[in-house]
């Protein structure tokens, strides 16, 4: 029996849209599901990042700690990282909270309990980065998917060539703006 590639999907700081664009690849997950096991994603509901994983999409930049401590995680469990959207390439949208002061913000909204912290909630929100930052600027990244969201198109050329075995070069005319 041939062994399904181990494939996961991560959700730091971003809007979740490339997740939806993934989703857009509609019966192209049939087969994706023949030849690859999800292992972990926000699409489903596994709390620890398993050990040797062969591909991991990352959607979103480095905004917080929590962000931070699994991009690590990611990093040490899987042959390959990919840069999986243009926050996750660039900072994008999420970056653009740094011409921002953080802590003002943080006092203004969240008052007498201090920046980071929700007395509504059980236990503190994670305490953000003092700017967001791409995800190559934490850890080595193996190739990167643009695109805000990357085209449905272009995910799927991602996926057939890790499931041929290959480091995605993404061909110039799959790479679309606007
Ligand atoms: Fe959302 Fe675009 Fe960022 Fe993807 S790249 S998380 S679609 S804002």
């Amino acid at each position: 029996m041939v062994q399904k590639m181990k494939l996961a999907t991560a959700w730091l700081g971003g809007c979740s849209g490339c997740h939806m664009s993934f989703l857009d690849l509609d019966e192209r997950l049939l087969e994706l599901h023949e030849r690859a096991d999800l292992v972990y994603s926000p699409l489903m509901d596994i709390k620890i990042f398993p050990e040797n994983v062969d591909a991991t999409l990352v959607e979103g930049a480095v905004a917080n700690e929590d962000n931070r401590e699994l991009l690590v995680n990611i990093r040490r469990n899987s042959k390959l990282v990919l840069a999986f959207g243009d926050c996750a390439v660039t900072g994008n949208v999420t970056a653009m909270r740094n011409t921002l002061d953080r802590d003002e913000i943080l006092s203004d909204v969240y008052g007498k309990d201090g920046p980071g912290m929700n007395s509504a909630l059980s236990s503190p929100l994670p305490v953000l980065e003092p700017l967001v930052t791409p995800i190559h600027h934490v850890v080595h990244i193996d190739a990167f998917l643009p695109g805000c969201p990357p085209d449905a198109d272009l995910i799927w050329h991602v996926l057939t060539e890790l499931l041929a075995g290959r480091v995605p070069i993404l061909p110039e005319a799959m790479l679309r703006y606007g």
